[in-house]
C-alpha cells in the first residue's frame, strides 16, 4: 500500500504513516475539520529505496565520522543525489498521482514528512525533516523525494549517529494534504495556559498562520469563557502585515495589510464560539489542554496542529516537590560561617574544597562545596560534579555567578573571606538565595549533583502565553538541555567568547598551534549543541567580546596588548574588525551551522558604535558566503552612540537589536561594571538608560526592527515592566528566571490589554 488516506488511518498507524498522518487521520476519524489529505506511506519509501537497489549505497554513504564536518557534508548530498536520480516504481508514482487527483487535479498542497521514528526522546528529531508548502501536480514527486532525501540531512544524520539509532531502520512517510487559502487564522489554547481554568485563549491575524506563529505581526487576542459560553475579552491589534500565497509564485510572502482592516477586528463572536467548539472536541480527545493552530477558509475553520499544553498547577506541585526534597535552612542564622551574594538559588551541605589552583580541582568529588577565590572556565567540568560553590569574589554577573545559575547549582559568591575561613573536609550548608554557608549538616545534601537535581527542580516547563518572547541566556554549552527544559522560546545570548575561554587559550594561540579548521570545530561544537537542544526555536549567538584583561589570563594571554581601561578598549566588534582573519573563523562556523541545517541561528554582533560598524560587519558576512538577506541577524545596544544611532542601524540591515544594559549601564552612567568602589551607582535603571533604551525600541519599531533586552537588568521584574510597555519584542533572561519572567511579562501584557479596554 503506497498511499493511505487521512480519514483511513488513526493513532496505531504510526509505522505505516509516521506520526504527524496518524495524529492527523486520529483527529479526521474523530469528526474534526482536517484539511484533506493522504500519506505516501514508510512502506512505499522502503520500497523505493529496495526496487531502485540503492539502499546499500544510500546507508554506505551515510556511515562516516560525524565529527568530520566535510564527511558529513559529502554525506548528505550523496544521499540527496542517490534518491533524487533513482526513478520512481511505476505502480507507487501512479498511486501517488491518482489520489492527487482524486484531491483534485488543479489542488495546491503542503508536502511535509511524517518520520516513522516518533519514540525518539527528542520531538525536535521529528521537526527536521522537510516541509514544502504550495506544491502543485507538477512538482508534486519531487517534493516526496526531497522529504525522503531530508531523512539524511547533516544534522539528521549527527542526530542519530549521536543517540545510537540505525540509520537503516529509521523510516519516513510524507503527508500530502490540501493546502488552506485562510483569510484568518492563528492558535488557540482550549483551557488557560497557567491554570488550566475552562477559558479558551486566541490570537488572530490576517491571512496564513505563519505570521502568528513566527512572530510577524501582533495578533488579536480573545478570551471565551466556556462555562458561560460567551466572549470574556477582545484586544484589537494593528495588524500591518499578513502572509498570504503569491498566486504568480506559488510562494508565501509578506504583504501589508490594507489600512481598512488593520484596525478591524479578526474575529465575529460566532466565530469564537465555533472555534470553541472545535477546541472542547479536541481536548476531550486528547484528555488534556491543547495548544492548536487553526485557520478558517471561506467560512469554514481547519485544525493545522494540536499538541498538549502542560499546565502551571503541575510545574507549581513539581517544584513544591523540589524544595521540600532539597530541604531549607530558612530562619536558622545560627552557625553562619561565612556571608555573600545569593548567587544561584537552592540550599544543600556537603563536604568543603578549598580548591587554590587549577590542579587541585581533581579532589572535588560528587556533591563537594568547591571554595574558591573566583572561577574560571577551566572549572566548568568540576562544577558539574560540585554540589554547591562558594567564592571569595565576584557579582551577581561574575563567571561564577552566570555559570552555576546555568548548571543550577546553588553559589554564594563575594563572600571576600571564604577560603580563609573554610577548611577542607569540613561539613557545611549552603543557601544560595539568602548567600550564606552555615556550620554543618542544615540540609540534607545533593544525592547526586546540583546540576540534576535543580534540572528535575525545574521540570516540567510551562508556558503562559505571552506576546512577548521570553527567551534564556546560555552561557555554557553544558546548559544547554537545562535552558532548553524552561520551556523559553529561544536563547537570547550566547557569548562565543565563553568557547574560547573554555580552551584555555587565546584565538591567536589555538589557530598558531591546532590550526584554523580546529578553530572553527570548537565554535561550531559548542554553538550546534545548544542550536540543537532548542531546535527549532531561534538561537542568537554572538561574535567574541572578551575584554583583554580576560584573554590575558589564557595561554597565549602575554601577547595581548596592555590596556589602560579594557573596558574601553580592544574588544567587541572593533577588535573582530581589526582582525579579520580571525573574525572571519568566527563568521565560518556559523556558515557550517547554516549548511548543516541549522536555519534557527542568529547572528549577533558585539559592542557597535554606529552604522559604519554594522556596515563592515556585514560587508564581512558577505565575504564568508554569508547572505546577510537570507540570515536573521543583529547587534548589540550596549553604547549610548549606538541607542543614538538606532536609525543608522536599522538603515544597515539589522534585523533585531538587543540592548546590553550590563554595557549600557557603565557607559552611561561612567560607572565601571566591575568597580566595587562605585558599585552603589550602578543602576540599569537609571531614567537615562530607560530613556535611551524606550527610545531605540521606538525607532526599531517604525522600522520593522525587533528588539530585546538580554543584559542581566532583563531580569529584573521593574526593567520588564518599562520594556513590555514600551513595546519590546523579547526578553532574554538566566535560565533561573526565565519563570518569573514569562509571569512577570504576562501580568504588563494584561494590565496594558486592561488600560486600553479601559480607556
Ligand atoms: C551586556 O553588556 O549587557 C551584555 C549582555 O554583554 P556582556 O555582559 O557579555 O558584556
Ligand atoms: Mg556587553
Amino acid at each position: 500500500m503506497s498511499v493511505a488516506w487521512l480519514s483511513a488511518v488513526c493513532a496505531n498507524d504510526i509505522d505505516t504513516v509516521g506520526g504527524k498522518a496518524a495524529s492527523l487521520g486520529e483527529l479526521t476519524s474523530h469528526g474534526l475539520p482536517i484539511p484533506d489529505g493522504f500519506a505516501v506511506t514508510a512502506p512505499a519509501y522502503r520500497r523505493f529505496i529496495t526496487e531502485t537497489e540503492i539502499a546499500e549505497e544510500l546507508f554506505d554513504a551515510v556511515d562516516v565520522d560525524v565529527e568530520d564536518s566535510r564527511a558529513l557534508a559529502e554525506a548528505e548530498q550523496r544521499a540527496r543525489t542517490l534518491i533524487l536520480d533513482a526513478p520512481w516504481p511505476e505502480d507507487i508514482r501512479a498511486d501517488v498521482l491518482a489520489a492527487f487527483d482524486d484531491l483534485g487535479s488543479e489542488s495546491v498542497v503542503a508536502v511535509r514528512s511524517s518520520a516513522t521514528a516518533e519514540d525518539l526522546p527528542d520531538a525536535s528529531f521529528a521537526g527536521q525533516q522537510d516541509t514544502y508548502l504550495n506544491v502543485t501536480r507538477e512538482d508534486v514527486l519531487d517534493r516526496i523525494k526531497r522529504c525522503w532525501a531530508s531523512l539524511f540531512t547533516q544534522r539528521a544524520i549527527y542526530y542519530r549517529d549521536e543517540q545510537g539509532f540505525e540509520h537503516s531502520e529509521v523510516d519516513i512517510a510524507v503527508v500530502v494534504q490540501k493546502m488552506v487559502h485562510a483569510e484568518k487564522s492563528g492558535v488557540l489554547f482550549t483551557s488557560h495556559p497557567s491554570t488550566g481554568a475552562a477559558e479558551m485563549t486566541v490570537e488572530a491575524a490576517w491571512g496564513l498562520g505563519e505570521a502568528v506563529v513566527s512572530g510577524a505581526v501582533s495578533p488579536d487576542h480573545y478570551t471565551y469563557d466556556r462555562d458561560a459560553d460567551a466572549v470574556d475579552d477582545v484586544t484589537v491589534s494593528t495588524k500591518k502585515v499578513m502572509h498570504v500565497r503569491d498566486t504568480e509564485t506559488g510562494e508565501t510572502t509578506e504583504t501589508a495589510v490594507p489600512e481598512a482592516k488593520q484596525d478591524q477586528r479578526v474575529l465575529t463572536d460566532g466565530e469564537l464560539h465555533d472555534l470553541n467548539d472545535v477546541g472542547d472536541l479536541v481536548e476531550s480527545h486528547y484528555g488534556q489542554p491543547q495548544d492548536v493552530e487553526w485557520a478558517i477558509s471561506e467560512g469554514d475553520i481547519y485544525l493545522l496542529q494540536s499538541r498538549p499544553i502542560t499546565t502551571i498547577d503541575e510545574e507549581s506541585e513539581a517544584r513544591d516537590d523540589g524544595s521540600h526534597a532539597t530541604g531549607t535552612v530558612d530562619g536558622q542564622d545560627d552557625g553562619v560561617l561565612v556571608d555573600g551574594l545569593g548567587a544561584s538559588p537552592g540550599t544543600t551541605a556537603g563536604t568543603v574544597r578549598v580548591v587554590g589552583s587549577l590542579d587541585q580541582l581533581d579532589k572535588v568529588n560528587q556533591g563537594d562545596i568547591i571554595v574558591t577565590e573566583m572561577t574560571t572556565p577551566d572549572m566548568v567540568p568540576a562544577m558539574k560534579r560540585a554540589g554547591a560553590l562558594v567564592t571569595d569574589e565576584g557579582g551577581m554577573t561574575s563567571h561564577a555567578a552566570i555559570v552555576s545559575r546555568e548548571l543550577g547549582l546553588p553559589a554564594v559568591v563575594g563572600c571576600e573571606t571564604a577560603t580563609a575561613t573554610l577548611t577542607d573536609d569540613q561539613l557545611v550548608s549552603i543557601d544560595g538565595d539568602r548567600g550564606v554557608v552555615t556550620d554543618g549538616q542544615q540540609a540534607p545534601a545533593s544525592d547526586t549533583d546540583g546540576q540534576q537535581s535543580a534540572a528535575a527542580s525545574s521540570a516540567p516547563a510551562a508556558k503562559p502565553m505571552t506576546a512577548t518572547d521570553i527567551k534564556v541566556n546560555v552561557s555554557i554549552p553544558e546548559a544547554a538541555e537545562r535552558a532548553a527544559s524552561t520551556g523559553a522560546d529561544g536563547v537570547g545570548l550566547l557569548r562565543m567568547e565563553h568557547m574560547v575561554l573554555s580552551t584555555n587559550e587565546t584565538p591567536a594561540h589555538y589557530v598558531a598551534n591546532h590550526g584554523e579548521a580546529a578553530f572553527v570545530s570548537t565554535l561550531t561544537d559548542g554553538m550546534r549543541t545548544v542550536a540543537e537542544a532548542f531546535y527549532p526555536r531561534p538561537v542568537r549567538i554572538r561574535t567574541l567580546d572578551a575584554p583583554t584583561d580576560e584573554f590575558r589570563q589564557l595561554e597565549g594571554g602575554t601577547d595581548e596588548p596592555v590596556e589602560h581601561n579594557p573596558m574601553l578598549g580592544y574588544r567587541g566588534i572593533r577588535r573582530s574588525l581589526d582582525e579579520p582573519e580571525t573574525f572571519r573563523l568566527q563568521l565560518r562556523a556559523f556558515r557550517k551551522l547554516y549548511e548543516m541545517g541549522y536555519d534557527n541561528v542568529e547572528l549577533l554582533f558585539p559592542l557597535v558604535v554606529d552604522g559604519d560598524d554594522v556596515r563592515q560587519a556585514r560587508a564581512q558576512m558577505e565575504a564568508v558566503g554569508i547572505d546577510p538577506d537570507q540570515r536573521d541577524w543583529g547587534v548589540m545596544v550596549e553604547t549610548p552612540a549606538s541607542a543614538l544611532c538606532a536609525e543608522e542601524l536599522c538603515d544597515a540591515g539589522v534585523d533585531f537589536v538587543s540592548f546590553g544594559t550590563n554595557d549600557l549601564t557603565q557607559y552611561t552612567l561612567a560607572v565601571d561594571r566591575n568597580n566595587g568602589a562605585v558599585a552603589d551607582r550602578y543602576d540599569a535603571l537609571h531614567p537615562a538608560v530607560v530613556r535611551l533604551i524606550r527610545e531605540t525600541i521606538a525607532t526599531c519599531r517604525e522600522r520593522g526592527v525587533a528588539t530585546s533586552i538580554c543584559g542581566q537588568a532583563a531580569s529584573k521584574p521593574a526593567m520588564i515592566r518599562e520594556l513590555v510597555e514600551a513595546g519590546i519584542t523579547s526578553v532574554s533572561v538566566n535560565v533561573d528566571a526565565v519563570h518569573d519572567a514569562q509571569q512577570e511579562a504576562k501580568r504588563v501584557e494584561q494590565h496594558l490589554i486592561l488600560d486600553a479596554v479601559r480607556e
